[in-house]
């Protein structure tokens, strides 16, 4: 009664209050609704002495309380606040004002303990506090998250907790130190039930409290976010480093691979234009096609490789769409020789606009993967490719191309994994060639440039592959390209040609393939790049071609100094030779002074091509 009366003096506005008799029926308050405050006698019919504070404050571990003790009992008022209440006043001696004034501070404490409960669990940073003269520890609710622990009293007595909490051992661990030195860092870990490591850093201190005991008080930190962090953070360096490391390797392998290729490729292509009996040609014939099919492997590679690198660009170039789609039919014949199997493409229902802007090769990449599977896995019937225009306006257009095909289908649950790398559909009954790799370049490939590509099944019925990508419209272009035919070069003189190449079998291929296309070809050939100098001082030549990795002066090297030192050389042609398959992004063929490249193991025809292009007819 004394204390309503004492309230309603008070200025406080707005007030409720509920008043309970028991501990019990005040914790079911509590329970059931928010309280700006708690005044607690720690005297109660079910309830008396600090055991009153302790279960409160076990259960509602944020609840503001002032403890109402009897005359005389300061002693217990200052106790109680040790433990945890955030005020005390004796009863009966309670002015409105003064009561008022306590009121207001301790509701406000409140809410500043609010804002430290949740700064505490943002920053995952919880305190806690031993009482050394009574043991007792108490710890914030972000305190006993971190460790894992429920908070279900007050305060808990250490050496009671230590035994029945395990993980409490980390802050124990730090005592002999501050008790020693006054203060301790401590970087742990342990694990939480769940098996997951939790990393912390406990800080702590002697300190000393209201009554000038001596306490310790410490901070946990939980910093297991960081650590992973940091260990993630390694993880990728060492992942990046590795493939750094793992392009040098594929690119230096694939450049072995591929030199001896060009020795295998050209001197079976030069064989099979010999006199041989059929079972040597078809011996020939095997070895052709086998090294077809690996020089393919060793090219899909350092394709995927250099799309895992982020290192493939774009070009940009207007083509005729329909010309390139009849000269991948055209292509695509020779393999379907043994096969009972229609290629062809199939116009879009409206007009095409037949000249775009893109990356012409990167399309035809695209296609020859996907009609190359397509007639791969169909034995008779169809594949065709259906062109779709999907939208246009007059500058862009979007085209969709469906690889349809009658063959044997794909499994549904394997279509989802179709596009990913190494991926096989597994068959009993047929043995087919290939890495895997080839879709999941298509996918790059069109996603890179915007496009998306896709599939549908029916196990043996058939398969469409598509996909769809914007192009640019281009204006109508010249068509251009030199048509390899006969021999270009004056008749009525030689034709001459410096080879600059250390590599023996490179050299008989080279002059066994130039010696049949150009019969009037004079060709001079140098083992090192000195040797290339050397030539160039005696003799004029219409054409080097020039091999990169040599020995003595390697072919940028020797390059450059033609460009520099040797007279009349900025209408010589240089063109490179080399198995190094991302040359043209390789800044020193560009600073070098070429005029072209032909990639080993050359393709005659291309080859050829290069060496028309530079080499025109000169009027004699
Ligand atoms: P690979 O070089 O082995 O052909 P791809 O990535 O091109 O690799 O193809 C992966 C797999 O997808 C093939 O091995 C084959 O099982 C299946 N596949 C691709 N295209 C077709 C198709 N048109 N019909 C049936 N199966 C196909």
């Amino acid at each position: 009664m004394l204390l309503r009366l004492s309230l309603a003096q008070t200025d406080l506005a707005d007030m409720e209050i509920d008043h309970y008799l028991t501990l019990g029926g005040g914790l079911d308050a509590l329970s059931e609704k928010d309280y700006a405050l708690v005044l607690l006698d720690l005297s109660l019919p079910d309830s008396r002495g600090f055991e009153t504070l302790e279960r409160l404050l076990g259960r509602f571990p944020m609840a503001n309380v002032i403890v109402m003790t009897g005359l005389g009992d300061d002693h217990l008022g200052l106790e109680a606040v040790r433990l945890g209440a955030q005020d005390f006043a004796v009863k009966g001696s309670l002015d409105p004002n003064q009561l008022a004034k306590m009121l207001r501070y301790t509701i406000e404490r409140g809410r500043s303990r609010a804002r430290m409960r949740e700064m505490q669990s943002l920053a995952h940073i919880g305190n806690w506090e031993l009482h050394l003269p009574t043991r007792q520890w108490s710890a914030s609710e972000e305190c006993f998250r971190i460790l894992g622990l429920k908070r279900e009293k007050a305060w808990l007595i250490w050496d009671e907790a230590l035994p029945a909490y395990p993980v409490l051992q980390c802050i124990n661990d730090t005592f002999e130190t501050v008790l020693e030195q006054g203060a301790c860092d401590l970087n742990t870990s342990f694990d939480l039930p769940d098996g997951t490591k939790r990393y912390i850093y406990i800080r702590c201190k002697s300190a000393l409290d209201l009554f000038g005991e001596q306490v310790i008080s410490g901070i946990i930190q939980d910093v297991t976010e960081e650590r992973e962090g940091e260990e993630l953070r390694k993880v990728h360096e060492v992942a990046q480093r590795s493939n750094r490391l793992k392009e040098q390797f594929v690119a230096s392998i694939s450049h072995e691979m591929r030199t001896p290729m060009n020795a295998i490729l050209g001197m079976s292509n030069l064989l099979a234009s010999t006199e041989m009996n059929g079972e040597q040609r078809s011996y020939v014939d095997s070895i052709r096609q086998s090294s077809e099919i690996l020089l393919g492997v060793i090219n899909d590679i350092l394709e995927i490789a250099s799309i895992q690198n982020g290192k493939i660009h774009f070009e940009r170039q207007a083509f005729h769409l329909p010309e390139l789609l009849d000269h991948m039919v055209q292509a695509m014949q020779y393999k379907t020789k043994e096969k009972d199997l229609v290629v062809e493409w199939v116009k879009p229902g409206q007009a095409l606009h037949p000249w775009l802007w893109g990356d012409k090769l990167r399309l035809n990449q695209v296609l020859f993967n996907l009609v190359g599977n397509a007639v791969k896995f169909t034995d008779r019937g169809s594949v065709r490719v259906h062109l779709q225009i999907k939208a246009s306006t007059d500058q862009r257009l979007k085209l969709r191309f469906n690889v349809v095909d009658t063959g044997i289908g794909i499994p549904a649950d394997q279509l989802d994994a179709i596009f990913d790398t190494f991926t096989r559909v597994r068959t009993k009954d047929r043995i087919f060639e290939g890495t895997g790799l080839g879709l999941s370049i298509v996918k790059n490939l069109v996603e890179l440039q915007g496009g998306s590509v896709g599939v549908d099944s029916v196990l043996g019925e058939g398969s469409t592959f598509w996909f769809e990508m914007e192009f640019e419209l281009a204006e109508s272009q010249e068509t251009s390209g030199p048509v390899i035919s006969s021999p270009s070069a004056p008749a009525d003189r030689p034709l001459r040609i410096l080879l600059a190449e250390d590599h023996k079998m490179n050299q008989l291929v080279a002059r066994k393939t130039l010696e049949r296309q150009y019969p009037n070809l004079h060709l001079d050939i140098a083992d090192h790049g000195e040797m290339a100098v050397e030539f160039l001082q005696q003799y004029s030549y219409d054409l080097v071609l020039m091999d990169i990795q040599m020995p003595v002066m390697d072919g940028f090297e020797t390059t450059r100094y033609i460009r520099a030192n040797v007279a009349g050389p900025e209408q010589l042609p240089v063109l490179a030779m080399t198995a190094h398959a991302n040359i043209e992004k390789d800044e020193q063929f560009h600073t070098s002074g070429f005029n072209g490249f032909v990639l080993k193991p050359f393709e005659q025809k291309q080859l050829f091509a290069m060496i028309d292009q530079f080499t025109p007819v000169k009027p004699s």
